[in-house]
């Protein structure tokens, strides 16, 4: 199908990363990625010469150019197959590049964004902890000065990749005394540093190598060169990290979810035209037809409202209602294309050995991730309200 309004560059990127998922991530071993938990560095480092890791960072930090939409569609694509891929690739662009190319002070673009352009860098990021899900800015995880160094004491959880990442963004409480939305930081914490422990958590999806971990800091060291922002992101880490900063989590969540939910129509469909029952493929029955059509048209639907998101982004246009709108509807439509494919599938839908199993895994937590469905709801209600 096309995809509309893509400039000729967006559909020459998918077809140069369709190439690379066909011979690099075939299907088996996007299955054993799952199955055993494994982040194929390898890949990665081949999805780095394609020159992709650059698309979050400008040319002058040594990345290919700020394309949001482009960074979208290459999360799109690999989401497709496998999100061991996917969510190291997000790690890199958008935990790393992205959130240092918008909040970092010129010494830390200069220290990191060349390194992530170049894919040698991964970050987590750490914002829930085990009280605090959707009201990030109560987090409790402190961090006070000390003889010129920052000492992080608390826990994070659910923290995706921390196991592999190179450096965990985190969102602190920096002054215990000051009112809410003034008292929080953001720290780059290198992952090998003294007092960090990372624990993986088993999650019913996104099983890969860069697998989601609980984290506790003990009287954690790390210099003040590592306040994001430098010396003026102290104590001003709500305006770094809400508004546009979540916008595009909320877009990355978005796009793997359509990945996922693509890949489970065009299996559900083969399989249809395949599968014969009383005498004839299933997919000649009603029911089933209707199904793929609706998913279809979801998928469809879900994109517009993704890549208008990602545009809007791209042109640094106010877009938090569109990417609230963007994260609720993908991931909510996604969920439930995901879970008619399984049924077109019938018991083959449920078993290992179909990746239409894995899928369904996977699809479960997105309303959840990246700020639930509910408080995606809020959020456009809120900024309709505010408009009045
Ligand atoms: C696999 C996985 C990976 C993750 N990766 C990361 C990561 O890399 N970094 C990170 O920081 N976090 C990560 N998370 C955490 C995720 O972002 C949170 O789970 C999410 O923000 C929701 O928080 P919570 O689960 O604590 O739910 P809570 O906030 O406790 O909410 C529980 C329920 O109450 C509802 N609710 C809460 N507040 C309201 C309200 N005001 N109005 C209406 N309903 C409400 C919610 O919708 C939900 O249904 C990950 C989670 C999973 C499962």
């Amino acid at each position: 199908m096309l995809e509309y309004g893509e400039p000729q560059e967006l559909a020459m990127l998918r077809d140069t990363l369709r190439r690379f998922v066909n011979s690099e991530m075939p299907r088996s071993e996007a299955a054993r990625w799952d199955a055993e938990g494994i982040f194929p560095r390898k890949v990665h480092r081949k999805l780095a010469d394609l020159g992709v890791m650059g698309l979050t960072i400008p040319e002058e930090y040594g990345g290919a150019g700020r394309n949001i939409p482009a960074t979208m569609a290459v999360i799109e694509e690999l989401s497709k197959r496998s999100l061991a891929v996917a969510v190291p690739y997000i790690a890199t662009t958008c935990y790393g590049g992205m959130n240092i190319l918008r909040s970092g002070s010129e010494a830390q673009k200069q220290e990191y964004l060349p390194k992530l352009a170049a894919g040698e860098l991964m970050f987590a990021f750490g914002v829930t902890e085990p009280d605090i899900g959707g009201d990030v800015a109560s987090v409790k995880t402190t961090a006070r000065r000390e003889d010129g160094k920052i000492v992080v004491s608390g826990a994070k959880r659910f923290i995706t990749g921390a196991n592999v990442a190179d450096y965990i963004y985190t969102v602190v409480r920096s002054d215990p005394s000051a009112p809410r939305y003034k008292n929080l930081s953001i720290v780059l914490i290198p992952r090998e540093t003294d007092g960090v422990h990372i624990e993986k958590i088993k999650s019913i999806g996104m099983r890969g190598g860069a697998s989601t971990t609980d984290i506790t800091f003990d009287k954690v060291e790390i210099p003040e060169a590592n306040i994001l922002g430098g010396e003026a992101g102290w104590n001003n880490g709500w305006s770094l990290i809400a508004g546009a900063g979540l916008d595009v989590e909320k877009l990355e969540v978005a796009a793997m979810a359509l990945g996922i939910a693509e890949a489970a129509v065009a299996d559900a469909a083969e399989y249809a035209s395949t599968r014969q029952q009383f005498g004839k493929a299933i997919g000649e029955f009603q029911a089933i037809r209707h199904a793929l059509a609706e998913a279809r048209t979801d998928l469809h639907a879900s994109r517009l409202v993704l890549y208008h998101a990602a545009a809007l982004a791209q042109e640094r246009r106010p877009c938090s209602i569109e990417s609230s709108m963007a994260k609720l509807f993908v991931s909510e439509r996604a969920h439930k294309t995901v879970l008619a494919c399984q049924s077109i599938l019938g018991a083959y839908g449920c078993v290992e050995g179909f990746d239409m199993e894995r899928y369904v895994r996977d699809i479960l937590i997105f309303p959840i991730v990246g700020g639930s469905s509910a408080i995606q709801r809020n959020n456009i209600a809120k900024r309709f309200e505010q408009r009045r």
